[in-house]
């Protein structure tokens, strides 16, 4: 009988803390956007809460949060131009 080989744990996913709450480009309150991933239907959604200003972008499989807000900062900036 040959050794059977001792199972190893699976290796630990090193996981960065992705940030979920994000500055608001409108009102400035620090924190206060929250970002929706609908990996199903495609879509993010990026809100504040205090002001309620609303951005929504198309996503795919690999998508943050903090994609929905880098394009959501990026469109403001193009509207400001
Ligand atoms: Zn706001």
């Amino acid at each position: 009988m040959g050794k059977r080989k001792s199972s190893k744990p699976p290796p630990k996913k090193v996981q960065a803390k992705l940030p979920k709450t994000f500055d608001c480009p409108f009102c400035d309150h620090t924190g206060s956007v929250d970002c929706v991933l609908e990996r199903d239907a495609g879509k993010g959604t990026a809100k504040c809460r205090v002001c309620n200003a609303q951005f929504s972008t198309s996503i795919h499989e690999l998508s943050d949060p903090i994609d929905v807000y880098t394009d959501w900062i990026d469109a403001c900036e193009l509207a400001n131009r």
